[in-house]
Parts: structure tokens; sequence; C-alpha cells
């Protein structure tokens, strides 16, 4: 990875994970960075967020390009690395793609720069499965890891609708605000006094929105719903994580749009 340029001094980093060796019942999350890559250039939109900043300036984004996928756990090795040279930079990073195991390695470098850590996890599930399928690193589990670790000192997820007994246990054991989507409500505010990170499963939206994900499962947020609690939030966004879009399941290709539209949103809650 180069290192960035003094002049620029961009403000935060894409890096896109070709990685799906961890999803438990389809491939293709691996396809996902070049396809919101292209979704976020597109000349059908234009780089200004909803909220008045121009992510199109000169030093907003520095592409640290797309890390390709070696064997084994070597592969959270390197995206820990990866991450920890992009905070070493002073860069807030904002990863594209990949199943939802790559969360772990990417909060494990996180909680290295920052000492209190909140996140936010926008997920239909909530990966609190101690294993599947007989894999701990698979993308079912990664808040297991995180939380096991004390990696981060609060997690609260939202849009959940799958919980069953044994995640239930999990989340009780490790202290997880879940804000199940039978208890939603659109004016809510979150308010996270220490550095926050936040990840975005794509399938915390309902599949109207965004068909292209590996699980769908019905029920969920609408665009507007979370870009909403994305822009009410009060606290400082210091890094987050769009994974779980599979390309393949995307038959009208809207799906990358709308990741890109988040990326702004989010993007844009970063420099505020
Ligand atoms: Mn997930
Ligand atoms: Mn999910």
């Amino acid at each position: 990875m180069d290192g960035v340029s003094p002049q620029l001094s961009p403000k935060i980093a894409l890096i896109g994970f070709c990685y799906d060796e961890n999803s438990s019942f389809m491939k293709g999350a691996a396809d996902a960075p070049p396809q919101i890559r292209a979704a976020l250039r597109s000349d059908a939109s234009n780089l200004w967020s909803e909220t008045g900043i121009d992510l199109g300036a000169d030093g907003v984004f520095f592409d640290a390009g797309d890390v390709e996928p070696v064997a084994g756990r070597e592969m959270f090795s390197l995206i820990e690395d990866s991450v920890r040279t992009l905070l070493s930079d002073n860069l807030a990073p904002i990863s594209l793609g990949g199943d939802h195991s790559i969360t772990y390695p990417i909060i494990r470098a996180m909680r290295q720069k920052y000492s209190k850590l909140s996140v936010l996890h926008f997920d239909a599930h909530p990966d609190l499965y101690d294993e599947f399928n007989g894999n701990r690193q698979s993308h079912a589990c990664p808040f297991a890891r995180i939380m096991e670790e004390g990696l981060v000192d609060r997690l609260v997820q939202v849009g959940i609708r799958t919980i069953n007994g044994h995640q239930k246990q999990q989340a009780e054991k490790f202290g997880v605000e879940m804000i199940e989507m039978s208890r939603w409500q659109d004016d809510r505010t979150l308010d996270f006094p220490t550095p926050l990170y936040i990840s975005f499963d794509m399938d915390a939206l309902d599949p109207a929105f965004a068909p292209g994900v590996s699980h769908r499962e019905p029920g969920g947020l609408s665009t507007r719903q979370a870009i909403g609690l994305i822009q009410r939030l009060r606290g400082k966004v210091i890094g987050a994580d769009i994974v779980e879009f599979n390309p393949r399941m995307d038959p009208v290709q809207i799906t990358g749009t709308v990741c890109a539209k988040l990326l702004k949103e989010i993007a844009a809650k970063i420099l505020a």
C-alpha cells in the first residue's frame, strides 16, 4: 500500500476486501468492491451528501485499492494489517465488500488506535453465533469474537429480525444492546459518547430495497430509515464497513447504488 501524499492529506480511505470464504450459504460478496466504486463514481449521481458535503472535493478520499484473498487464517492478519496501515496514516477507513467475517480483524485494528470504541451494527442477523457449521470465523460469528476479546465498549445492533435462543443468550452474555426490527421507531436518535464505528450489513435493509444479498430477510429497514438513523447519530464516526453485498443476487443492479448512497452519508458523518 502506498503512502499518502501530504499535499492532499485525505481524510477517508476506501479499501476493498474481495473475500467471501466465510460465507455460510452463498458466495459472491467478494465481487462487491468494484461494483460499489463504479456506483459511487457513476455519472448517474453526484458526490455530494444530502447533508451538504462535497465528497468529490480534493483531499476527501484516498483509494487504497482492493485486498485480494489469501488462504486460511492469513487473510485475517492481512485485513488487520491493511486497516492498521491506513489508521497510522490518520485515515478513517471505509471498507467495501466482503462477507461480514472481515469486521472482526478490522475491529482488532481499530481497537489498537481507539482505547474507547463503540460499534453501531446494522444487520438482519445478530452475527453472535459461537460457531456456525463448525467455523468460528464464519460471517455468522464476528460479533461473538469481538465481544469475547473485549474489543468494543458498547455494541448496538439495529435491524435485527432473525434472533434465536442461542443468539439471545449470547447477546445477554455480552451485554449487546439490540434494537429489534419489531421495535423500530422512525424518529430514534442514538448517542455515542465514545468514538463510533459503523458496520453495515446490506441485509439490514429490506430486500425490496437491496435484493443483492446472500440472505434475503423480509421486513427490514428502508433505505430512508437507515440513512435517517445515520444522519441523526450523535457522536464521532471514525470508520465503517459496508459488507455482504452480493452482486450475483442483484438482478436489477440497484444494490451497488444503495451501497454507494450509504457510503456517501457515512463519509459525510465522518467529515462532519
Ligand atoms: Mn452480518
Ligand atoms: Mn446479515
